[in-house]
C-alpha cells in the first residue's frame, strides 16, 4: 500500500494536496487537466521533489526522505530515455548496473526480460534501429529488470500512434499482472484508463481525489471528471 499522508507539494505558485491510499496490485490511472500536477505528484513519489508537508509510506515504511534509487519503485517517462550510443541490451542492463558490468546471472535476467517484452534477439541493436514501439518495449524492460514492486509511468506511450499505444497498454497490463506489479499510470486519455486501469484517481483544483473503480467512475462521472471530459 502506497500512502500519501497529508501531502502538500509546491512548484513555484502551484500547490497540490494529496491524502490518499493506493492499494497494491493492479493499475491505477492518474488523470487531470494539463498543468493539474500529475507529473509533480509522480516526481514527489519517486523522490525528485521533496514534499512541503506530509509523509509518503509504502507498506508502512516511511520513504519520504529516501533518495530516488532506494525507493521501492521504478519510473518510466514519456521520453523513453534510451541512450543512443548504447545497445538495447546495455540500455536495459542499466536498470541493474549503471556501470554496465552485469554478472552472468544478471545477463540471464536481462535476456529474460527482453524476451518477456518481445525483444528477443534485438539486444545488440542501437535504439535508432528499433521502431517506436520497440523503443517503448526496451524502456519498459529496463524498468522491469529493476524488479521494484511499484511502477510509475508518466504518459509513457502518448508519443505512439493509436494502434501501437493500444499494443503497449496491453503489454503493460499483461506484464503488470504476471510480475505482480502495482502500477500508477499518468494519462490524459480517458480511453487508456478505461482500457487497462482498475482504478482511476483524478486531480482537480489542486487536490488529488481518492482512486475509484474506473468502470463505475466513467459510467457515472463525478463533477470533476465531467468537467475534465468536457
Ligand atoms: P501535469 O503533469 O498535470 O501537466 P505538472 O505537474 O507538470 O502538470 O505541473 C503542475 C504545475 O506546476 C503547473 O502549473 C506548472 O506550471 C507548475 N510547475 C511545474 N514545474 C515547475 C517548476 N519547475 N517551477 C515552477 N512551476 C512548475
Ligand atoms: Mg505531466
Amino acid at each position: 500500500m502506497l500512502k500519501l499522508d497529508q501531502i502538500r507539494l509546491e512548484q513555484g505558485e502551484f500547490q497540490l494536496f494529496a491524502d490518499t491510499v493506493f492499494d497494491e496490485g493492479g493499475i491505477t490511472a492518474l488523470m487531470g487537466a494539463s498543468g493539474s500536477g500529475k507529473s509533480t505528484l509522480l516526481a514527489a513519489i519517486a523522490g525528485f521533489l521533496p514534499p512541503a508537508a506530509g509523509r509518503i509510506t509504502v507498506d508502512g515504511k516511511d520513504i519520504t526522505d529516501l533518495p530516488p534509487g532506494e525507493r521501492p519503485l521504478s519510473l518510466l517517462f514519456q521520453d523513453q530515455n534510451l541512450f543512443p550510443h548504447l545497445t538495447v541490451a546495455q540500455n536495459v542492463g542499466l536498470g541493474l548496473r549503471p556501470d554496465l558490468r552485469l554478472t552472468s546471472d544478471q545477463k540471464i535476467a536481462r535476456d529474460s526480460v527482453l524476451e518477456r517484452v518481445g525483444l528477443t534477439g534485438m539486444g545488440n541493436r542501437l535504439p535508432r534501429d528499433l521502431s517506436g514501439g520497440q523503443q517503448s518495449r526496451a524502456a519498459l524492460a529496463r524498468a522491469l529488470l529493476r524488479g521494484r514492486p511499484w511502477l510509475l509511468l508518466d504518459e509513457p506511450f502518448s508519443a505512439l500512434g493509436p494502434a501501437l499505444r493500444s499494443e503497449m497498454l496491453t503489454l503493460l497490463r499483461d506484464t503488470a499482472k504476471s510480475e505482480g506489479l502495482s502500477v500508477l499510470m499518468v494519462t490524459h486519455a480517458p480511453e487508456d484508463a478505461r482500457m487497462i486501469a482498475d482504478r482511476t484517481a483524478l486531480i482537480s483544483d489542486g487536490v488529488l481525489e481518492p482512486p475509484v473503480a474506473t468502470g463505475a467512475l466513467f459510467d457515472d462521472p463525478t463533477p470533476a471528471l465531467r468537467a475534465y471530459l468536457g
